[in-house]
């Protein structure tokens, strides 16, 4: 038995490759090792399946800045408003929520996993599930894909959507680098994404901010002249081991190329006012300490500054839990919001690759046909998903380049085979 296509993986991007091929008329045979499809697409936006982002074309690339310019070509062809379509026209209904995320209105991921594979059973694509892929055996003609019980399948088109390495319950355990190094790919440097920070600093080894969670504050993250690499302004979260949320993870890839390249400790700062200017800050404080020096002078600043922060402050600054604000100087205020203008710490790590939201690195994007997801070594060949060396932000940016990059690759596996 031979197939046009066989797509290994049954994440969002090998879903979409399994569909793209059947509606080009290819024989198609989907091969997962789980006994669930569309697992980690399950799991995104916090379990309600953050299928695409609504943000224009432009941002949505600025949106993965792992090699997101990549994907224009593709865009082209198929992007994230096709998405929307797609879904609609499958009887899923979406709604758009903050930063643009797309969902479904039913709040539940079954709605689009089901979706998923009702349109599969409807193009007849063949399923396997429970079916580990074990080998893939390149040819002149045809490719062999080689089971885990040594079952032998041929087929002229193989689509790799095995994903990366990050949370491999999940079902990706990075198995499909393998098969893209006999083929030839190179493979650039894996590393976690979207990921949180671990931290020596002594503010967490004490665990004096566990627990605290800060509202749209700026964090950046600094180069070795303590000039700003990048810039974040979201939700933070101090934690047992460091810091972590939104704000953290996208902060992270940053931090982690910066340890990449041998550095010990990679400098932070937030900002806990953004929206705040610094000088205007201090003299409003000033003022209000002037007008009422009897109040202990925390309480000034109780209503700005979240309390365990403005703790650790004080402390910092000397100054104490019942402190008269009379007896505060002017320099001391500005001290005081120097640092929560300023809050500097170092990041020492990060948690591993199995903990991260996504894998950075992967199959080399300088190897693939960017229109297509062909191999540019390899006949037959096709990568879609979080394999090839793109990354984006979590916030529908990784789902919309599997299911862009899967359309593409199903397309013209289908395509090439006939
Ligand atoms: C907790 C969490 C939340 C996330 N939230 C978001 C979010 O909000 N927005 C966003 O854009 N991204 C999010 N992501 C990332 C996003 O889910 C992934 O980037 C995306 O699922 C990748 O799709 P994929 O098809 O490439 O791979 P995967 O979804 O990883 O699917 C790969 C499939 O291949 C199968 N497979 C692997 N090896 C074999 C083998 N040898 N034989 C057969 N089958 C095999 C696996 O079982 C799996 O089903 C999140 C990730 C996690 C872990």
């Amino acid at each position: 038995m031979s197939y046009d296509v066989i797509v290994i993986g049954g994440g969002p991007s090998g879903l979409m490759a399994s569909i793209a091929a059947a509606e080009n008329g290819a024989k198609v045979m989907l091969i997962e090792k789980g006994s669930k499809l569309g697992k980690k697409l399950a799991i995104s936006g916090g379990g309600r399946c953050n299928v695409t982002n609504r943000l224009p074309q432009e941002e949505v690339i600025k949106h993965i800045p792992g090699n997101g310019k990549f994907l224009y070509s593709a865009f082209s062809v198929f992007n994230n408003y096709d998405i929307i379509h797609f879904f609609e026209n499958m009887g899923v209904q979406l709604k758009e929520e903050d930063h643009g995320r797309m969902f479904p209105v039913s709040n539940s991921a079954k709605t689009v996993v089901n979706a998923l594979i009702n349109k599969l059973h409807e193009l007849e694509v063949e399923i396997r599930m429970n079916t580990v892929v074990n080998a893939v055996h390149y040819d002149e003609h045809e490719h062999t894909i080689i089971l885990e019980d040594h079952e032998k399948i041929r087929t002229k088109s193989v689509v790799i959507a095995v994903g990366g390495k990050a949370v491999p319950h999940t079902g990706s355990t990075g198995d499909g680098y393998a098969w893209a190094k006999k083929a030839g790919h190179t493979i650039t440097e894996l590393y976690p994404t979207e990921v949180a920070l671990t931290s020596n600093e002594n503010f967490i080894k004490n665990k004096s901010l566990q627990g605290l969670s800060l509202r749209d504050v700026s964090l950046s993250v600094l180069n070795k002249k303590k000039k700003p690499i990048i810039t974040h302004q979201m939700d933070m979260l101090f934690t047992h081991f460091g810091v972590s949320g939104p704000a953290v993870l996208r902060c992270s890839q940053f931090v982690v190329k910066e340890l990449m390249k041998g550095q010990q400790e990679v400098p932070m700062v937030l900002d806990i006012l953004p929206n705040e200017h610094e000088e205007h800050l201090i003299r409003s404080v000033w003022d209000s300490v002037k007008h009422n020096p009897k109040k202990a002078f925390k309480n000034i600043l109780k209503g700005i500054v979240p309390e365990r922060m403005l703790a650790y402050v004080l402390i910092k600054n000397d100054v104490s839990e019942d402190e008269k604000a009379g007896n505060i100087s002017k320099e001391t205020i500005r001290s005081i919001i120097h640092d929560i203008k300023h809050f500097s710490f170092n990041v020492h790590g990060s948690l591993p690759l199995e903990k991260a939201f996504v894998t950075g690195g992967g199959v080399s994007i300088k190897e693939i046909v960017p229109n297509t997801m062909q191999s540019k070594i390899m006949h037959g060949l096709y990568f879609c998903g979080e394999i090839l060396d793109i990354h984006g932000y979590t916030g529908g940016y990784n789902i919309t380049s599997a299911l862009v990059s899967g359309r593409l690759a199903g397309m013209n596996a289908a395509l090439e085979a006939n």
